[in-house]
């Protein structure tokens, strides 16, 4: 039987660890950690994403600023409302929710971000940072992985680790995490040759392609750890799923992550991690 990482339960155990410092930085600071959302449009998922982010701030202790901006704001706006909190000393983070309308150009507003705010980690000041080791913030999803990996006391060092998917918020990021925690790294694609011959090599498999339940048991080699990075609907009844059949998969793993209830609840409890790590460096006495 395999062991199932709790994510959940893992999320919550950061989070609680995160109050306890918030409450002895308070006391020592005479201020919380802030973090700014940022939200443009009426995106449905994007709404909820926010509404939790608001809801950990408040249970951590952090201050939370919202932001709901409307569908047709201009780029100068959404702008000029970065910089603005760029210059507020009581906002430690900034995190503008993705996607942006199609009329505001993406990269050009997380530019904008001052690196020592940008709690996402996308800015190319902190991707370079982290591509040399030295980094302040990780993207929040493959920190999560890393995370639950650690907690979950499985060592990467010296594993085949294969990381399925490129794209610049996972799968880089994760096969650099996973590189420095001195893994042996693959990164599969869409054009990869014989990928399940690749990822039967797997020690670590990590699936981030956006494709449900794409991954079964010919995937995977007989005791694998596999973590599933995917957020999907399937297809048949609308239920969230991952890019692996975790029925299928399962017995064959010797630790597997749920969806729901795996790396998702991590990424939330990663970007409460690093905006209290922007406050102790920005503000802390
Ligand atoms: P992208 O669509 O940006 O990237 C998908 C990647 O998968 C691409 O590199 C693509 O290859 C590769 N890919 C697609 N199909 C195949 C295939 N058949 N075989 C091999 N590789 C393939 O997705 P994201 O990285 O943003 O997200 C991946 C998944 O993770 C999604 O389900 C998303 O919802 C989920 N996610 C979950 C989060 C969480 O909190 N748990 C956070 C972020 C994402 P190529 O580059 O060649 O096109």
């Amino acid at each position: 039987m395999p062991n199932i990482i709790d994510g959940k339960a893992i999320s919550a155990e950061i989070r609680r660890e995160l109050a306890e410092k918030t409450q002895v930085f308070k006391e020592k600071n005479g201020f919380a950690p802030g973090l700014a959302v940022i939200i443009v449009g009426e995106d449905p998922a994007s709404k909820v994403y926010v509404r939790n982010k608001h809801r950990a701030c408040e249970e951590i202790g952090f201050t939370s600023f919202g932001y709901e901006l409307p569908e047709n704001t201009t780029e100068e706006e959404l702008i000029a409302l970065v910089e603005k909190l760029n210059h507020d000393n009581r906002v430690h983070g900034i995190l503008v929710q993705l996607p942006l309308p199609r009329h505001l150009d993406e990269e050009k507003v997380l530019l904008t971000i001052d690196p020592r705010k940008d709690v996402d980690a996308f800015h190319p000041y902190n991707v370079g940072k982290i591509m040399i080791g030295n980094y302040d913030f990780l993207p929040c999803t493959p920190a999560g992985v890393m995370e639950l990996l650690r907690r979950s006391h499985i060592s990467v060092e010296g594993k085949e680790c294969v990381v399925v998917g490129r794209s610049n918020i996972v799968g880089k990021p994760q096969a650099m995490l996973l590189l420095q925690a001195n893994g042996t790294v693959t990164i599969c694609h869409s054009r990869t040759k014989d990928l399940k011959e690749v990822c039967r090599r797997a020690d670590i498999l990590v699936a981030a392609i956006g494709k449900p339940e794409f991954f079964d048991a010919s995937y995977i080699k007989e005791g694998a750890v596999v973590i599933d990075v995917g957020m999907n609907r399937r297809p048949a009844d609308g239920k969230l799923c991952g890019d692996v059949d975790y029925a299928s998969v399962a017995p064959h793993t010797s630790y597997i992550t749920p969806v729901p209830g795996g790396v998702g609840p991590m990424t939330i409890a990663m970007l409460m991690q690093n905006t209290f790590t922007a406050a102790a460096k920005m503000g802390a006495k």
